[in-house]
């Protein structure tokens, strides 16, 4: 089996895209292949687990207290200013995650790591496995991802080879693959969107933060009645409201969208993509052979994009944005002549397969990989006696089997969470979580009022839902195939009045279909219990760690909801809600998971079968519920018979957190 470690950081979006678009690929070609994605400067280490739990138990625990302090300092800290003592930590830190996991290919889509990995392995000459960068700028190409050797060079395209080579890189280390894309761009079928003579020309406009002042050049655009408009506006709920307000009498003709994760297909159905010079955008639009005029460039980082474009003839950069009514004008003109030439070049330009083809080459560097036996130092002693084996886990007296490990409570980018739908999967499996519910917010626009129509920007639409679920259903199946974790599809209905007594955020647990926003609470739970799905009262009592409104609604009016509700969270994030337990309300237990570190907090566990129905019909019963506060890096092991530790090689047995169990089982 192939081992590939993928290594990323979070700034700037083109690096994790590639790195990411890389695992999905080799994951394709190869599915046996281990792959991991790491992002050493992002506190998300515990994907390192999956990777090394088969190669040592150990590092199980071992890892996170290593990891822990070196976010301390990295967290906050750019690389550049970092210093010695960051880039010593770095060191360490790549060092171990190496000697550790032993990798037969490592992969950079980032360049800090290249000149660590020069020092580590004294300039390669001792260095066990390969090393393949992938740079993701174009044409201006920071000295950094070169300075230090690689097995191999992956570039987008024939420019950025020239500059590479210019600069010192020798011509067979060099491939022009192309960026690696979304596979999903090489998908059979998929073809450049055609433009019919006569027929509308559809501009896709794509507005970033700081860039609102549009209405004019929007308004100069519809002008020519051919072209028809979609824009997206981000995040910004507020300037949707006022485009789509603007723009009402245009009928079809315009479609203002928000947030949106759907960019390849909106790339693939339009004629322009009108735009920022974003590393991962730029080509995208090239792999969907969407030409692109460019109205907005970041200095430094975003210039060679831009050259790119304007160098190979894929579109046109416009000095001013109010220049780009007479691009388009010019560029549709005489038959769309201008187009034509674009889209021509493009065809000749993109790569597609790109991905899949730096996967290929990656494989095949696998087959070179030295040997890590000779060089893979002894770990050290201390290191492996920290696994004794934990007390075995005891509920009511009884050997248990091991509990399902949940979470109902968690929000993605979809609504105000910081990971996409696939980062959470990608998150949670490698923990050993057994069943996860995500659960974005979704507001009554009936009590979204006044200043509170700000909150707007981080919910979910309605116009939304259908691809919410959609994006839900494909991951689940991911899911269940790489880390058999049951994802739920869920909504935390926000019912937001203007106090915290007439409060209230309801969760709807494992829903089939979306529900309309604007229902009354006991209309809403009648709705979930019609489509099988739970209804649980989220942080229904007074949060101690004071991070959001409270909303005590539900509370203050359980004589009418503690018959609908199927369970109360007794817990949310860090606050445990005493009062649920008095009154022994059912309940359940949840992260309210917006970002990493909210995976340090109340859990739920439940006793029986790894089956949606069994889970909710577990919580329903509220028997053999209990409620653990998570920490990483401990083993409980799975006790076959009173007293005696089943193996850790025996089927079944994987790590589980250190769990310091409550005692709250009911039943
Ligand atoms: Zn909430
Ligand atoms: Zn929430």
């Amino acid at each position: 089996m192939k081992k590939v470690i993928i290594l990323t950081a979070g700034f700037g979006e083109g690096h994790n895209a590639a790195a990411r678009n890389l695992r999905d690929a080799l994951e394709l070609i190869e599915p046996a292949t281990q792959v991991e994605v790491l992002d050493l400067f992002e506190s998300t280490y515990g994907r390192l687990n999956t990777f090394v739990k088969h190669a040592h138990l150990g590092v199980v625990r071992y890892a996170p207290t290593l990891w822990r302090g070196i976010f301390s300092l990295l967290d906050h800290v750019s690389v550049a200013d970092s210093g010695l003592t960051g880039l010593t930590r770095l060191r360490t830190a790549l060092g171990d995650v190496l000697r550790v996991a032993q990798p037969d290919c490592v992969v950079s889509t980032y360049p800090a790591y290249a000149p660590v990995i020069k020092e580590l392995f004294r300039d390669h000459s001792e260095k066990p496995f390969r090393f393949v960068t992938i740079v993701t700028d174009s044409i201006s190409v920071n000295a950094a991802w070169h300075r230090a050797p690689s097995d191999a060079f992956v570039v987008a395209n024939r420019p950025t080879a020239t500059v590479l080579h210019h600069a010192g890189v020798p011509a067979e280390r060099i491939h022009a693959l192309g960026f690696p894309v979304s596979p999903q761009f090489a998908a059979p079928g998929i073809v450049p969107f055609p433009l019919a003579e006569d027929g509308p020309i559809k501009l896709l406009y794509v507005i970033n933060h700081g860039k609102k002042k549009c209405g004019k050049v929007l308004d100069r655009l519809l002008e020519n009645e051919r072209i028809h408009l979609t824009i997206t506006t981000g995040r910004d709920a507020e300037l949707k409201a006022e485009l789509q307000e603007r723009f009402r009498h245009h009928g079809g003709r315009v479609q203002v969208l928000g947030w949106t994760n759907q960019m390849p297909a909106l790339m693939l159905s339009h004629h322009v993509l009108i735009g920022k010079a974003g590393g991962a955008v730029v080509q995208e639009a090239i792999a969907a052979r969407c030409p692109m005029v460019i109205n907005q460039i970041i200095p430094g980082q975003e210039t060679g994009n831009a050259q790119l474009i304007q160098q190979l003839g894929l579109g046109m950069v416009a000095e001013r944005n109010r220049e780009v009514p007479g691009i388009i004008e010019a560029a549709f003109a005489k038959q769309a002549r201008l187009w034509h030439e674009w889209r021509a070049n493009l065809i000749k330009h993109s790569h597609p397969d790109a991905a899949l083809r730096i996967a290929e080459l990656v494989l095949k560097q696998c087959n070179d990989a030295g040997d890590w036996s000779k060089f893979a130092p002894v770990p050290k002693p201390h290191l492996l006696t920290a696994v004794a084996p934990t007390a075995p886990a005891v509920v009511d007296g009884i050997a248990a089997r091991r509990a399902l490990l949940c979470d109902f409570h968690i929000h993605s980018n979809y609504s105000d969470g910081s990971l996409t739908v696939p980062e959470l999967v990608d998150f949670y499996g490698p923990r050993g979580f057994d069943c996860i519910c995500i659960t974005d917010h979704l507001a009554d626009p009936r009590r979204v009022i006044g200043k509170l129509s700000k909150l707007s920007n981080l919910v979910l639409a309605e116009s939304q839902l259908e691809e919410y679920f959609e994006v839900l259903d494909r991951e689940r199946r991911r899911a269940w195939r790489k880390y058999g974790m049951l994802v739920l599809s869920g909504i935390e209905f926000n019912k937001d009045g203007l106090t915290k007594k007439s409060s209230a955020h309801l969760l709807g647990i494992d829903m089939q279909m979306p529900i309309a926003s604007a229902l009354d609470l006991p209309e809403t739970i009648a709705q979930l219990h019609a489509q099988g799905a739970l209804a649980v009262a989220s942080h229904p009592h007074v949060f101690k760690s004071e991070w959001g409104k409270n909303t005590l609604y539900l509370w203050e009016n359980q004589e009418e909801f503690a018959p609908l509700l199927d369970a109360w969270e007794i817990a949310n994030r860090n606050d445990i809600f005493a009062p649920v337990g008095l009154k022994r309300l059912p309940f359940i237990a949840n992260s309210d998971f917006h970002k990493p570190k909210h995976i340090y907090s109340w859990k739920t566990l439940l006793q029986c079968d790894k089956d949606p129905d069994a889970i909710k019909a577990c919580i329903r019963r509220n028997e053999h519920v209990s409620i653990t506060l998570y920490r990483e890096g401990g083993l409980l092991p799975v006790v076959t018979r009173m007293g005696q530790p089943a193996g850790p090689a025996e089927k079944g047995a994987r790590p589980m957190p250190a769990v310091a169990m409550l005692q709250a089982v009911n039943g």
